[in-house]
């Protein structure tokens, strides 16, 4: 067994969610026909100006609240200077000295044990454009729509020491940024991605080990992959007398291995230098505080009134806070059914379980969340048996037919004809004499088989209190 013990950094690039890009009208939006969403500003013409988009910093702002940051009164930007041709000014305009945000924490829970990992800055630059390599010309093509879109990059000190540690913490950021409306957190679409820096040194060593840095890692499994790799590859060269090197590495997700990428040796050297065309920001008290009453309200808020308000218990609370996608439904089928606990159970049963099975996901639902209130509804007001919620759900998920619609064409509504129910019980004890005699001889639990045939037989038809009612009576002799 090595003695050998990883220190990982983090740094986490997200694109905002803004309407248009940090320094011009252009659309910020994901995807359009290539070079579609460019104008002279994005594209680097030379003698256009750049003009700072006010909402991009707003939300670098928010991004520092959520991860309890201190906030820079005064901030400007730089420029880092380098070519690549997904770059046409040969620049990025980022932050160098002066970030907006500093100094913050985020709190995570990592193999059952909560920890705090602290977070160095957060500052705001210009995404840039994607190049597209095409095997069969053996060219390269150059889509321009990403660039200029705002993109903050958070640097975390080097706190964690696992995978799952990284993987927790990345998963509490996408909960933070998507609940501050900052960030859709897309990581398959690139709107988040990580870069890692991984060390290995002994357990008691006072000095951290050489590291290598992995970049663009876009989903939380290419993470763990890479450093679990990186770990097996560091751990081999240290046990075999050799150093390792320092330098930038790429992970591939069809071999599982990282390649070396670039050395220290060719490091750039960015040249930073203050940007001419941006004038620097100081924040009053007033703006920030307007900033922070702005912000929307967070999961540990939404989790608290759960519990308070609507006496939800803390795991079910955590259970409908931890993907927004549902509890942003929960909260709209809420408001159209204020009872949150029926609604909850609902969700946290057979919702999420269809979720769980692939047979809906939250990006395609069919039905809504009104419809879905509808459903609760029904069932709890013995329009329709719960036994048959099922039944409709899967309709709804399949079709997006309205709970009253599927009722209507399955004839799932309870009817009030107790003359059917008394006939369809006078059948069951008619052909089930013996635990007749079992009941009348005081065996409680062959209610309960009674109960089930009926149900079936009436197909939902009825309630389960009329059933018992008349069950009861007649079991009686
Ligand atoms: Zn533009």
């Amino acid at each position: 067994m090595s003695n050998l013990y990883p220190t990982i950094g983090l740094e986490i690039h997200a694109e905002l969610l803004t309407k248009s890009k940090v320094f011009c009208t252009c659309s910020a939006e994901f995807g359009g026909e290539p070079n579609s969403r460019c104008c002279p500003v994005c594209s680097g013409m030379p003698g256009t100006l750049p003009v700072l988009n006010h909402t991009a910093v707003e939300y670098i702002i928010r991004a520092g609240y959520v991860t309890n940051c201190e906030i820079s009164r005064f901030t400007k930007w730089d420029r880092k200077n380098y070519f690549y041709p997904d770059l046409p000014k040969a620049y990025q305009i980022s932050q160098m000295p002066r970030p907006v945000c500093l100094n913050g924490w985020v709190d995570i829970v990592a193999n059952g044990q909560e920890k705090r990992i602290r977070v160095n800055r957060i500052h705001l630059e210009e995404d840039a454009g994607k190049l597209v390599h095409d095997e069969a010309t053996r060219s390269s093509l150059a889509d321009y729509n990403r660039c200029g879109i705002p993109l903050i990059e958070m640097v975390t000190e080097p706190d964690f020491h696992s995978a799952e540690e990284v993987i927790a913490y990345v998963e509490k950021i996408k909960l933070l940024y998507k609940y501050a409306g900052i960030c859709d957190c897309k990581m398959e679409q690139g709107s988040l991605r990580c870069d890692v820096n991984i060390s290995l040194a002994p357990k008691d060593s006072k000095e951290l080990g050489t590291r290598a840095e992995l970049k663009n890692l876009n989903s939380t499994k290419a993470i763990a992959r890479a450093i679990e790799y990186e770990i097996y590859r560091q751990t081999e060269i240290i046990e075999s007398g050799q150093k390792v090197l320092q330098e930038t590495r790429r992970f591939s997700d069809s071999t599982g291995e990282t390649t070396a990428l670039r050395s220290k040796e060719d490091a750039h050297d960015y040249r930073y230098f203050p940007d001419p065309d941006i004038p620097p920001i100081i924040f009053t008290e007033e703006e920030l505080a307007e900033i922070k009453a702005k912000l929307p309200e967070m999961p540990e808020q939404r989790k608290a009134r759960y519990m308070s308000e609507y006496g939800i218990a803390e795991t079910d609370a955590d259970n409908i806070i931890n993907d927004k996608d549902i509890c942003d439904f929960f909260e709209d089928a809420i408001k159209v059914y204020n009872k949150p606990k029926a609604v909850a159970n609902f969700i946290l049963g057979e919702f999420m379980r269809r979720i769980n099975l692939g047979e809906m996901s939250m990006d395609s639902l069919k039905f809504t969340a009104k419809d879905l209130a509808r459903l609760i509804e029904l069932g709890d007001t013995d329009k329709i048996n719960k036994n048959n919620y099922k039944t409709i759900f899967v309709e709804m998920i399949g079709t997006g037919k309205t709970p009253d619609e599927v009722c209507d064409e399955l004839d799932l509504w309870v009817k009030d004809d107790t003359s059917a129910v008394e006939a369809v019980i006078d059948k069951l004890i008619a052909d089930n004499p013996k635990p007749v005699e079992q009941y009348r001889a005081g065996e409680q639990k062959v209610f309960g088989f009674f109960m089930g045939q009926a149900n079936k037989a009436l197909k939902g038809q009825a309630t389960p209190n009329t059933i018992k009612a008349i069950l009861e009576q007649k079991l009686k002799g």
